[in-house]
């Protein structure tokens, strides 16, 4: 155990896919960093799973080039890329062991039974599947079939994992229990993972970057504190959680953000290198509600429309003075007792939080 494993920089230049006249791609570009845990994230048909077989060498790209620590392997075949694969429908085999599942690829490669033995133990230690070793995969949980198809995945030491929504399959707990163990395996192999996914939390929660996909283009590329904070267009803006948009009669951008007006009030940001827009965006947790004015930051007078319970937050349906519907939420152990529907409120945020977005 603790031995870290190798990684590597892949670098995709415009590439492009095309399904007869159907452009499931274009021109994609962008570098994945050496050990970088990078999450493609998209909705359904976006064109991720496309990107990430055209990284595998499943699929052929139509246009562009693919190369790894700068060397071209678009026309490389998959197995010669020998990148660690989790897919869903790629499946253990039911005859087999969890240690000859696991023991399969070095197998393949034609390595020496004693260093099979000695990869196959280290990576049933790291899976936690210690105990389990003569199994078959139908006498294992959803989970630790997962954890033996990650195992197999690594064990050869790839210096690329992809994975294509492995735990789409399992229910929440089990779900999140996996993501702390890919996190964990990341952060110990310290090998470059590519994962697709079309779960917002789960792309936040586990990635270095995310890179967003819609309609077969790239979106943006960032860490998941800036893309969720200062996504580069509405359309990331909403994909990743709830977002209101208020409509703006002035916007102009100062030395260190913007100013504007909404409903007759000033906003204000403050977020150097902003391009000011006529719409400002905030996401609901983002803003507090209070019964005064705040005494300062920006804020907006609105009547309570509607009270959701979730537990350890609340949820306001706002209506401002204006007619602009706000959703607001907050911790349910801020919320004053006096926040019905009917009150008039004040909703509250500070000058470094919201964006500007585009159309
Ligand atoms: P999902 O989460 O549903 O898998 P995705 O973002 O991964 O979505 P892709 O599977 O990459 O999307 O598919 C992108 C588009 O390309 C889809 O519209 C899909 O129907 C189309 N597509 C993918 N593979 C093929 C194929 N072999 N032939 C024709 N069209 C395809």
């Amino acid at each position: 155990m603790g031995k870290r494993q190798g990684a590597a920089e892949l670098t995709a230049v415009g590439i492009g896919k095309t399904f007869g006249d159907f452009h499931a791609l274009r021109d994609i570009s962008l570098t994945i960093g050496s050990g970088e845990f990078l999450t493609l994230l998209g909705p359904s048909g976006s064109g991720k799973s496309t990107f990430l077989m055209i990284l595998a060498g499943f699929e052929e790209a139509t246009s562009g080039t693919l190369k790894k620590d700068g060397v071209d392997i678009t026309r490389v075949p998959a197995e010669k890329r020998a990148f660690g694969m989790v897919f869903q429908g790629y499946a253990l085999f039911p005859h087999m062991t969890v240690e000859q599942n696991i023991a399969f690829p070095l197998q393949v490669q034609g390595r020496a039974p004693g260093e099979i033995k000695i990869l196959v133990d280290d990576m049933i230690d790291r899976v936690g599947l210690r105990g389990h070793e003569k199994k078959r995969p139908a006498g294992l949980s959803g989970g630790q079939q997962q954890r033996v198809a990650l195992a197999r995945a690594l064990v050869f030491e790839p210096a690329v994992l992809l994975l294509d929504e492995p735990f789409s399959a399992l229910d929440k707990n089990l779900r999140v229990s996996m993501q702390e163990e890919v996190r964990r395996l990341h952060q110990e192999l310290g090998t470059t993972f590519v994962f697709v996914t079309h779960d917002q939390s789960e792309a936040l929660a586990l990635s270095t970057r995310i890179g967003i996909f819609n309609h077969g283009h790239l979106q943006q590329l960032d860490t998941p504190k800036q893309v969720y904070e200062r996504p580069a267009n509405r359309f990331v803006a909403e994909f990743l959680g709830d977002v209101n948009i208020l409509p703006l009669s002035e916007a102009q951008a100062t030395g260190h953000g913007g100013e504007a007006v909404f409903e007759g009030r000033p906003i204000r940001l403050i977020a150097p290198g902003e391009a000011v827009t006529k719409q400002f965006a905030i996401r609901p947790e983002h803003m507090v509600l209070s019964e005064k004015a705040p005494d300062d930051g920006n804020m907006l007078q609105a009547e309570i429309e509607g009270v959701t319970y979730l537990g350890s937050e609340t949820r306001f349906a706002l209506k401002t003075l204006g007619g602009t519907p706000i959703v607001l939420q907050m911790p349910t152990r801020e919320v004053s007792a006096g926040f019905e529907p009917g009150r008039m409120v004040w909703a509250g945020w500070p000058a470094t939080q919201g964006f500007f977005v585009g159309s």
